[in-house]
Order: C-alpha cells, then sequence, then structure tokens
C-alpha cells in the first residue's frame, strides 16, 4: 500500500544535496572468462590482516551485543603514545572520511568557502558540499602538485578550510614541508589547514611534509591519518584527526554516538602492537611500486614517480580503452575519463600482471603516452 502513497513534492530537502556529486566507487572485481581478476581501483592493501590483528577483531565481535566505547579511551591512549600527541589533541572516528565529514560540519556552513586543489581526493567535493559550503577547487600544477601560491591567492574572507591532500590522490606527489611552512606563514590564522595524510607511510620522499611536526607550531593546522590504507583496515573504517584542542572538540562535538565499533577499536589498537610487521609490507609494497615504475619507462611510458600506494597514468583520451583493456585483463583500475587512471599497487603477481596488459597496450593498441 505505501508504495501507491509516496508524496515526493512534499518531502522536503536541504537545497545543498542538489549540488552532491554522486560517489563513485571502485568497481568490484569481476570474473573475465573464469579467471581471477583484481581490484587495483581503491588504494586497498592487498594484504589479509595479520594472525595477532585478526583474533583481537574476533574477540570484540563476541560481544557485539555491547555498544563499544563511546570515547575510544584505549585506541586514544595507544595512538597518543606512539605520536606523542595527547589525547585532547586527538580525534577518531569511522575512517579519516568520517573524521573530515564531522570536521567540516563543525566548521562550515552557507555562505563559507572551502578551498581544495583539483583533481585530488573525491571525497572532498561531497562533503563540501554537504555542509552548504561553496567548493573553490585550484587547479594542480601540469605535474600534478598542489598550486600552493594559486590556493593562498584563493584566500578570501569567507574560506573557513583549506584541504591539502599530500602525497595527493590521484597524481601521488607530495607538498614539501618548507613549502607548506611557507604558505602556513601567508594564510589568515583562522582559516583551518587540513592535511589529508591517508597515504603517509608510503612517503619516502625527505623533504616531504610530515603534518604531525607542523601541527605542534600551528594550531590551525589539523592533520587526518588513517588505517585503512597501509594498515589494512579500510573494511573497518578507523580514521583520525590531530590537532588542537578546540578543534579536536567541535569534532568530537559532530561525531555520530558510537561511530566507531568495538571490532574496530581492538583491530586498530592490534594493529599499532604489530606496527612492525605492517610497516614490513608497506615496505614491499614501496619497492614495487619502484618496480613498476621503472618497468613502464622502459616500455616507454612516462610516468611520475609516486609517493603513494598507486600510480597516476595521464592517459588523456585513452584512458577509458586502457581501463576497458585492462579489465578484458582481469584488472579493475580507477579511470577517470579523459585525464588519467589511477592503478593500486597490489602484490607482485598483481602488479605483473598489470605491465602484462602494458606490454600489451603498446603492441597492438596505441603508440606509448608521451
Ligand atoms: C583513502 C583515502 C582516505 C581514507 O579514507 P578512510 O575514510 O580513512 O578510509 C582519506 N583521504 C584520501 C585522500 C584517501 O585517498
Amino acid at each position: 500500500m505505501s508504495e501507491t502513497r509516496s508524496h515526493p513534492s512534499e518531502l522536503r530537502f536541504r537545497s545543498a544535496l542538489g549540488a552532491i556529486p554522486a560517489y563513485i566507487p571502485g568497481k568490484p572485481p569481476k570474473r573475465v572468462d573464469g579467471r581471477p581478476s583484481y581490484k587495483v581501483s581503491s588504494n586497498e592493501n592487498p594484504y589479509p590482516p595479520l594472525p595477532g590483528v585478526l583474533r583481537a577483531a574476533m574477540r570484540a565481535v563476541e560481544s557485539m551485543n555491547r555498544y563499544p566505547d563511546l570515547t575510544s579511551t584505549a585506541l586514544l591512549e595507544a595512538l597518543s603514545a606512539r605520536l606523542d600527541v595527547p589525547v585532547n589533541r586527538l580525534a577518531v572516528g569511522a575512517g579519516s572520511a568520517a573524521v573530515l565529514y564531522n570536521l567540516l560540519q563543525a566548521t562550515c556552513e552557507t555562505g563559507d568557502e572551502v578551498i581544495y586543489a583539483w583533481r585530488s581526493f573525491e571525497a572532498y567535493p561531497i562533503a563540501v558540499a554537504l555542509t552548504g559550503a561553496t567548493a573553490i577547487e585550484v587547479a594542480l600544477t601540469a605535474d600534478g602538485r598542489h598550486d600552493l601560491d594559486a590556493m593562498a591567492a584563493a584566500v578570501s574572507t569567507k574560506t573557513k578550510v583549506i584541504l591539502i591532500c599530500t602525497p595527493n590522490n590521484p597524481t601521488g606527489e607530495v607538498v614539501r614541508g618548507d613549502d607548506l611552512q611557507a604558505f602556513l606563514r601567508a594564510v589568515p590564522v583562522g582559516v583551518l589547514v587540513v592535511i589529508d595524510e591517508a597515504y603517509r607511510e608510503f612517503v619516502r620522499e625527505p623533504r616531504a611534509v610530515d603534518g604531525i611536526d607542523l601541527h605542534r607550531e600551528h594550531p590551525n593546522v589539523v592533520v587526518l591519518r588513517t588505517f585503512s590504507k597501509a594498515y589494512g583496515l579500510a573494511g573497518l573504517r578507523v580514521g583520525m584527526a590531530i590537532g588542537s584542542e578546540l578543534v579536536m572538540a567541535a569534532i568530537r562535538k559532530c561525531a555520530v554516538p558510537f561511530g566507531l565499533s568495538d571490532i574496530a577499536q581492538q583491530a586498530a589498537i592490534a594493529s599499532l602492537a604489530a606496527e612492525a610487521d605492517l610497516l614490513q609490507r608497506v615496505e614491499g609494497i614501496v619497492g614495487e611500486r619502484s618496480r613498476m615504475v621503472n618497468a613502464l619507462r622502459e616500455l616507454g611510458w612516462e610516468v611520475r614517480d609516486s609517493q603513494a600506494n598507486f600510480l597516476w597514468l595521464e592517459l588523456c583520451e585513452d584512458t577509458h580503452a586502457f581501463a576497458m583493456a585492462a579489465e578484458a585483463a582481469g584488472l579493475i583500475v580507477r579511470s577517470f575519463p579523459g585525464e588519467g587512471a589511477r592503478v593500486t599497487i597490489g602484490e607482485p603477481e598483481t602488479n605483473s600482471l598489470f605491465l602484462d596488459v602494458v606490454r600489451q597496450w603498446n603492441v597492438h593498441k596505441r603508440s606509448p603516452i608521451g
């Protein structure tokens, strides 16, 4: 009965919702001709949980009839010890995406402006639009970096927040520490500068910014980090913010109560305990990243170094055809038609399969990029 009694015209939503683009998730892997296929479109960690992490999560599963610790006390204490940051300068949530949403909800409303580089993380336009604020997108430089001068010049009296993604998703480029220091001197202290370091553990460039160092001197700096990528907990949703006490308190006010399950909290604590093993896996991925970049260059492809667990292939108008060729071989890459494709560094076999796709492409399809 209810199907025939809907009154869509009487349902009112916030006007901000009209401006929200849909988040396009990485495609699920599909079997091609019965062969296995691999999802290298979401920058996930390819390795399954370590036994200790799995055991901690399983123990927590047994008490799923109970609410989790609302304040995530044990996790905050473990993070505090690990990062050398007091607990009141930390906030956790269901992924760093949730923490970012909370932060924007705490700071922005209609009439405000949020500046970020573009192209960058696809969640930004959505998260900003949801608050009713206006997104000011500043084009990346031709080599895929943040144009910090242009971003500083875009600041107005309406600017509330600036988002800096380093390494940038999808280009893999980092912002340098000295450049960000200069940027912070140029930006009013009343503007929050959010440094999204989702891929920090994969960075090997010594001049790259370290947000946690920077936040100690700058009360308007907030750092976002996550357990989703290097620590392999994408499916459990644990992320964090590091920043001034005042900002962290504002984030907490906006958080959905009990948003971080006990399973997630326990797995994150166990991951910190197992950090040495997890970072060894990260080292393996960083090694594979070099192997992929070198191999692609040998194949005549112009590819930039990446400081994250993915590579950006600036295929321009060939992007869609290349993504289709990869899919036919069982690899789901992230395609931004007309711009480029992002491919996650996976296990060695997956990466080798990707290089085979590129070899085939060189032979049968088009001439190499560049
Ligand atoms: C993957 C990613 C995140 C992490 O999101 P979670 O919600 O923590 O899983 C944040 N920022 C960027 C740029 C990312 O690519």
